[in-house]
């Protein structure tokens, strides 16, 4: 028997040329094979007789071939045209430059068409039908005579080529395709079976068989994400912490009273969260979620005290070194008894026996002994490959870890991409933020928007961020990346020919980097120009006016991010989302940021409207895609978590499936 993990190559017929373009749609296994699943259906399920042929309708027919010939019509078209009959007439057929018709429809042959009926030269017709030849007369069709299923193709491999393939596996007699699922769940769910399932999506009777077996596929694949993550989770929680820490409520509190502001309902919630996390022995692995501004800063510092009062050091390691100055700052003003470190690639400032350490990917290099860390702060998670955040976990003996980022994450991808974490979500905004008034403006309006932007910042003394798209979509800023943000400095220095503009971007010096942001911190500098990839979490409160340009590259969740950067202070602040598009679903993306304030909607919209990949922007690119299921379809997500909650609490009830699951799991 062949299970279905098996290689797609390992079966009979398809070798490696085939195996290597199939690779290209994502499909390896046989598992993926079935799981490739169509994105529409050609209705050719009516099969009719010649006579009944009626212009508009989309039908089939079989016929035997009378006659075909290459033709060049009058206005230098290669057309195929032909006749074919059946026992009731005869009717017209054409097709547009396919010459090789000639040499396989030959008269005689016995023929499925499936097509629109349509006129020619007066005369009634079937244009450009799929057709396949046919063995008998009542011989089965793929490919003409049913809801035919269209693939997602690459090239040398067209929706025919997967069809025949997945015709050709599933009636394999070897491939395994035993449920895992017990019949009570199915029963209970009203799910079909996994081989029904396979049928029905890839050969349905009807749409609604092809709903019914969508429906089975996107449910396994959800309980499998589910599981996944559980074990992550279930692997994560087998290590025992050496840090079971005592918190001293009463030294949290009148440090929460010394703060000069008073803490936000949801900072308290989450703080009590990764406090009582922290006295236990298993290892916290929490994600904070919070708008920029929201406070997660203090509240990943009560954790960093919580660990120095109990003797031990935390790590705070944030994506770049403008981030990591900032937090080093902020820290040692929450606590200026304690001794903090700082570790970039340019500044070492390590004081002994320090109690936190804050730094960039360079604490990951650095030979700083973190076996005394019991408190790992991760800032802007997603900025961090997996093995990086890894890396500093593995350095210090399991220590307690918070990951913290800006990014709202839709309650779908929550579930399921970060089902492992549990979760802290700063909901609420600290008193008194005001909303930033935002304008979609047009490429005509543009003169008339600098003219703005000139008067506030001189008669009302403001500062401005104007963000450049990054021009490829990578990681790290491109050369020409820089050179187009550069020249838009030198453009824009003599739009605004009096006031003071700074330039910054990826691949300055960390040093030069710092010059310009302290010359716009102390308003040295009017206009920021910057690429967004340099920093999102830089804290300016005089900043009031932000302008993005090319805004409808950015995802929604990334535009609300750069936003955030302003409306700091009292003083009312706007965003300019700068765009050339004009209309359609692109430009009311774009309006709804007028709109909208909320990250948590903006990101759900974008995950509606874009997918996934586009609200944690261009550093996460690899982010994992369903194949079946939808990221909309919340009911479904909850209801296979808790299934899969199940699963990992009563393994007995579910011999099968856990039996495959360690198989399968680890791949
Ligand atoms: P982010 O969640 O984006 O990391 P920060 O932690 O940088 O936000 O906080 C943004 C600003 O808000 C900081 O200046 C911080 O001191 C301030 N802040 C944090 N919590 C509160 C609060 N509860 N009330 C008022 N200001 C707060
Ligand atoms: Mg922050």
């Amino acid at each position: 028997m062949v299970n279905l993990n098996a290689p797609l190559t390992s079966l009979p017929g398809i070798g490696s040329i085939f195996g290597r373009k199939f690779e290209k749609l994502g499909v390896t296994s046989i598992e993926n094979l079935f799981y490739h699943v169509p994105t529409r259906y050609l209705d050719y399920s009516q099969v009719t007789k010649i006579s009944k042929l009626k212009i508009g309708e989309t039908i089939t027919i079989h016929a035997k071939v009378i006659s075909i010939a290459n033709i060049i019509s009058r206005k230098g078209l290669r057309m195929q045209i032909g006749s074919v009959e059946d026992d009731t007439g005869k009717v017209q057929v054409l097709w547009f430059n396919q010459t090789y018709l000639v040499r396989t429809l030959f008269p005689g042959k016995l023929v499925s068409l499936s097509g629109k009926v349509s006129f020619f030269n007066k005369k009634i017709c079937l244009s450009s039908p799929d057709f396949e030849i046919l063995e008998g007369v009542d011989a089965p069709t793929l490919h003409t005579g049913r809801l035919v299923p269209i693939y997602p193709e690459t090239s040398g491999l067209s929706s025919k080529w997967i069809r025949r393939t997945i015709l050709n596996v599933i009636k394999y007699p070897k491939v395994n395709l035993n449920d895992l699922l017990p019949k009570e769940i199915l029963t209970a769910k009203k799910l079909v079976g996994l081989k029904e399932s396979f049928q029905m999506v890839h050969f349905p009777e009807n749409l609604k068989e092809a709903e019914r077996g969508h429906e089975r596929l996107a449910f396994n694949e959800l309980l499998f994400t589910h599981l996944k993550s559980l074990y992550r989770k279930s692997d994560w929680q087998k290590n025992k912490s050496q840090f079971a820490l005592k918190v001293d409520t009463k030294k949290v509190n009148e440090f929460v009273k010394s703060l000069p502001f008073t803490l936000t309902a949801s900072q308290k919630k989450a703080i009590d969260e990764i406090l009582s996390d922290l006295k236990k022995n298993i290892p916290m692995n929490r994600l904070l979620e919070g708008d920029v501004g929201s406070g997660k800063t203090v509240v990943a510092a009560i954790g960093a005290y919580v660990s120095y009062l109990n003797g031990f050091q935390s790590v705070i390691m944030a994506p770049t070194q403008i981030l990591a100055e900032q937090h080093y700052k902020t820290i040692k003003k929450l606590f200026p008894k304690l001794k903090i470190a700082l570790v970039t690639a340019s500044r070492f400032l390590i004081p002994d026996s320090s109690n936190i350490f804050i730094g960039t990917h360079a604490l990951l290099h650095s030979k700083i002994d973190f076996t005394n860390v019991a408190f790992v702060v991760i800032d802007e998670q997603h900025r961090f490959g997996v093995e990086q955040r890894t890396h500093l976990v593995k350095k210090s003996k399991s220590p307690h870890v918070l990951t913290m980022t800006a990014t709202p994450i839709p309650r779908t991808i929550a579930l399921t991409t970060y089902g492992d974490l549990d979760l802290s979500v700063l909901t609420d905004m600290p008193k008194g933020r005001l909303k930033i008034t935002t304008w979609v403006v047009p490429e005509k309006k543009r003169s008339g928007a600098y003219k703005w932007i000139n008067s506030q910042i001189t008669d009302h003394y403001s500062q401005c961020f104007i963000v450049c798209p990054l021009i490829e979509e990578s990681e790290v800023e491109t050369m020409e990346g820089v050179k187009a943000v550069t020249q838009e400095f030198e453009s824009l220095k003599k739009v605004f020919g009096k006031l003071k503009l700074g330039l910054l971007h990826g691949r300055m010096k960390a040093k030069e980097k710092t010059q310009v942001l302290n010359g716009f911190r102390t308003g040295k500098i009017d206009i920021l120009v910057t690429t967004p990839v340099v920093e999102v979490g830089i804290d300016i409160s005089n900043a009031t006016i932000m302008v993005i340009e090319a805004a409808e590259r950015f995802g929604l969740a990334a535009l609300h991010q750069l936003r955030g950067r302003v409306g700091r202070s009292d003083k009312k602040s706007y965003c300019l989302l700068f765009t050339n598009i004009g209309g359609g679903n692109p430009f009311r993306r774009l309006k709804s940021m007028e709109k909208m304030h909320s990250g948590f909607e903006l990101s759900e919209l974008d995950l509606k409207m874009r997918g996934p990949g586009e609200i944690f922007g261009t550093t996460q690119s690899g982010f994992p895609e369903f194949k079946v299921a939808s990221w909309s379809n919340y009911e479904l997500i909850k209801e296979t978590r808790e299934l899969a909650e199940d699963v990992i609490k009563n393994p007995k009830t579910y011999p099968k499936l856990i039996q495959n699951l360690s198989q399968a799991i680890h791949t």
